[in-house]
C-alpha cells in the first residue's frame, strides 16, 4: 500500500518479459522498425481484438490520421467526432485539412450521443468517429446503422479502450477500423506507439502502404502516393509483445481497482455520481471516473487541488473540444459535455492501487467536498 505516500493516477506495470524482449532488441542490433517483435506484436493484437489486421504505429494520434487518410478523408471534408475527447481526435481530422464537426456527449456513459449525431450529417460528412471514452465502448448499433444508411466510415478511436466490448464483441472490429493507443498511462504500452486495426484487407495494404512513406510493396524506392514515416521501432513493439502476455491480468486489475471504488462510493451517493455500465458494455476503466454532485467548476478545480495537497492526483474530465482555441465554437450548445467537464474527476486506476489507497483515496475525495461546503 501507498501508506501516505503521494497516489500518482496512473503508473505502467512493466513487469513482465518487457526488459528481456527489449535487449534481445539491443543484443541483436534490431533496433529500428523491422525486426520480428513488429509482426508477432501485430498478430498477438489482432487476435486480442479477434480481427484480421492489425498495423503498429508509431503513436495513437498518427494512427487516427492514418485510418483517415487510408479511408480517403481529406479537403473540405466533414468527419463527426464527440467535443468530449482528447484533442488527438480532433486533431487528427484538421491534419487532413478536413473539418471536425462536434456532436454533444450522451448522459452517463459520456460518449457520443447516436441521438445527436443525425442532424449533424451534411453532404459533405465522410465519417463518424467515436471515442470509447475512459475505457466504457460507444453504443455501436445505432451509430453504424446511421453510418450505413448515409454511406459514411466509422472510426473507433479506441486509445483509451482494449479489451472493452460491446454486446460482448471487443472493440477494433466493430467500425471499419480502429486506432489504438500505447502511451505510457493507458492500458498497454509501449512508451509512445499506436495500432489500428481492421477487418478489411484491403485498407489494411492502404494502412501499410501509408505508413511506410507510400514505397510500393513490390518495388523498392518507388513511391506512388504521399505517404508517410508513422512506423513503430521494434523496441517499443518488443515492450507491446510482453504487454500482450499479461494484458488479461491487466484487465482483471482494473476490475477490481473498480469493484474497490463502487464499494467505498455506494454511501456516498448523494455527493459523488459513480461510472454508469450501458447494459450493452464491458467497461475496462481506463480511468474511474466520477461526477460530483452539486459542485460548480471551480469548486470541482479547488476539490483537485485539496486533494492533491493531500497527496493525491487526480485528473479533469477532457475540456470539451468547443472551448479550446482551435476548435472554439461560440454559443455552441453542448449542454451534457459542459456539466461532465465541469463536474468529472478521474481517480487514480492502476495495478499498484490496493484496497486501503481507495479508501485513503475516497476519504480524501469526501473531506475535500466538505471543505467547499457540500
Ligand atoms: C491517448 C489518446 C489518443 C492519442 O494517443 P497518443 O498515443 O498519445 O498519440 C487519442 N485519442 C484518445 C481518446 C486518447 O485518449
Amino acid at each position: 500500500m501507498l501508506a501516505s505516500k503521494r497516489i500518482p493516477v496512473a503508473v505502467p506495470s512493466l513487469n513482465g518479459n518487457e526488459k528481456k524482449y527489449v535487449n534481445e532488441c539491443l543484443d541483436s542490433t534490431w533496433i529500428s522498425s523491422a525486426g520480428e517483435f513488429i509482426g508477432k506484436f501485430e498478430k498477438s493484437f489482432a487476435d486480442f481484438c479477434g480481427v484480421r489486421h492489425a498495423v503498429a504505429i508509431n503513436n495513437g494520434t498518427t494512427a487516427i490520421h492514418l485510418a483517415l487518410v487510408a479511408l480517403g478523408v481529406g479537403e473540405g471534408d466533414e468527419v463527426l467526432i464527440p467535443t468530449l475527447t482528447y484533442i488527438a481526435t480532433a486533431n487528427a481530422v484538421a491534419y487532413c485539412n478536413a473539418k471536425p464537426v462536434l456532436v454533444d456527449s450522451e448522459p452517463g456513459t459520456m460518449n457520443i450521443d447516436p441521438s445527436k449525431v443525425e442532424a449533424s450529417i451534411t453532404p459533405r460528412t465522410k465519417a463518424i468517429i467515436v471515442v470509447h471514452l475512459y475505457g466504457h465502448p460507444t453504443d455501436m448499433g445505432p451509430i453504424m446503422d446511421i453510418a450505413r444508411r448515409h454511406g459514411l466510415k466509422v472510426i473507433e478511436d479506441a486509445a483509451e479502450a482494449h479489451g472493452a466490448e460491446y454486446l460482448g464483441q471487443r472493440v477494433g472490429g466493430i467500425g471499419d477500423c480502429a486506432t489504438f493507443s500505447f502511451f505510457g498511462n493507458k492500458i498497454v504500452t509501449t512508451g509512445e506507439g499506436g495500432m489500428v486495426t481492421t477487418n478489411d484487407p484491403e485498407l489494411d495494404a492502404k494502412l501499410r502502404l501509408y505508413r511506410g512513406q507510400g514505397m510500393d510493396p513490390k518495388r523498392r524506392y518507388w513511391f506512388p502516393v504521399v505517404g508517410f514515416n508513422y512506423r513503430m521501432t521494434n523496441i517499443a513493439a518488443a515492450i507491446g509483445l510482453a504487454q500482450m502476455e499479461r494484458i488479461d491480468e491487466a484487465l482483471e486489475t482494473r476490475q477490481r481497482v473498480a469493484k474497490w471504488y463502487d464499494e467505498a462510493l455506494a454511501v456516498h451517493a448523494d455527493l459523488i455520481e459513480r461510472p454508469v455500465i450501458a447494459p450493452y458494455a464491458k467497461h475496462v476503466y481506463w480511468m474511474y471516473t466520477v461526477l460530483l454532485n452539486g459542485v460548480t467548476g471551480e469548486q470541482r478545480d479547488e476539490v483537485m487541488r485539496l486533494m492533491d495537497a493531500d497527496g493525491v492526483e487526480t485528473r479533469p474530465v477532457f475540456y470539451p473540444m468547443h472551448v479550446l482555441p482551435p476548435y472554439l465554437q461560440d454559443g455552441a450548445d453542448f449542454g451534457v459535455a459542459n456539466d461532465q467537464a465541469a463536474r468529472g474527476v478521474n481517480l487514480p486506476t492502476h495495478a499498484q492501487l490496493e484496497a486501503g489507497d481507495i479508501d485513503r483515496i475516497v476519504a480524501s475525495l469526501v473531506a475535500a467536498l466538505r471543505s467547499v461546503g457540500r
